[in-house]
């Protein structure tokens, strides 16, 4: 049984809850940028992407993890000052064979700020051809992720090159309806293994992608693997490899 984790940050981890995860049957690990404090200046983003593309490459290599970088500045990470040069790094990275797609960027509160740097960012990806992983926020979601999807198409950014994250039972229709990838984060105060079963059957894990998200916060690294099991013990096996491991290797084309 081999998983990938579609959407994590597990640079914050050590190597020994690597390691175990390794042995778990965890594969590779979609790396996306964000830090729990907000950067200053432009050359904190600068050093998180250098960390996140190149120093967590060469530790998950130790492990035996394949590693698939993602960059992009998390809506709690919009630095007060050197903004453009920030962008300018989004755009140098983003242009990298070995970065796999624009992320995390999207919407925490949806202020005029937040809005401008998500649209910039979207724009850059998709003159750069590359997926975008968008986060929605725990508060405020449906109203949040109306905003979001709104401005995705507004950019013309194509549906299948797009994951909405965060998904709950309360905005899944909305997030089917727009044509864009499904992310859903089994992790305590997003999604149980129960929820993201019941959304997963309901649309036969078409566009969709499992996640743990696992950062500095409460999480469930093993939230993939225990997904799988779940499926696979209600006999939906196919359903099973899509979410944890087909669906990421074609969206982020690996
Ligand atoms: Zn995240």
């Amino acid at each position: 049984m081999t998983w990938i984790d579609s959407h994590s940050h597990h640079y914050l981890s050590n190597l020994s809850v690597l390691s175990e995860l390794k042995e778990k049957g965890l594969e590779g690990i979609v790396s996306a940028s964000w830090i729990p404090v907000r950067p200053s200046g432009e050359t904190t983003i600068h050093d998180l992407f250098e960390w996140v593309v190149e120093v967590e490459k060469v530790r998950l290599d130790r492990v035996g993890i394949a590693h698939y970088p993602a960059i992009g500045i998390h809506p709690r990470c919009i630095p007060p000052q050197g903004l453009q040069a920030a962008l300018s790094y989004v755009e140098e990275f983003l242009a990298q064979p070995s970065v796999k797609a624009l992320g995390e960027v999207g919407l925490e509160t949806g202020d005029e700020i937040e809005m401008e740097v998500l649209e910039l960012q979207l724009r850059i990806a998709k003159r750069l051809d590359k997926p975008a992983i968008v986060h929605t926020p725990r508060k405020n979601k449906a109203v949040v992720t109306a905003k979001v999807l709104k401005l995705l198409d507004r950019v013309g950014i194509d549906p299948s090159l797009t994951v909405v994250d965060h998904v709950t039972s309360e905005i899944a229709d909305d997030v089917r309806r727009s044509g864009r990838w499904m992310g859903l984060t089994v992790q305590p105060a997003k999604l149980t293994v129960e929820d993201a079963v019941k959304i997963a059957m309901k649309y036969d894990g078409s566009m969709i992608m499992a996640n743990t998200d696992t950062s500095t916060e409460l999480s469930w690294p093993l939230g993939v693997y225990d997904l799988e099991q779940s499926l696979n013990s209600i006999g939906a096996k196919e359903v099973a490899r899509m979410v944890v491991y087909q669906n990421a290797r074609s969206f982020y084309r690996l």
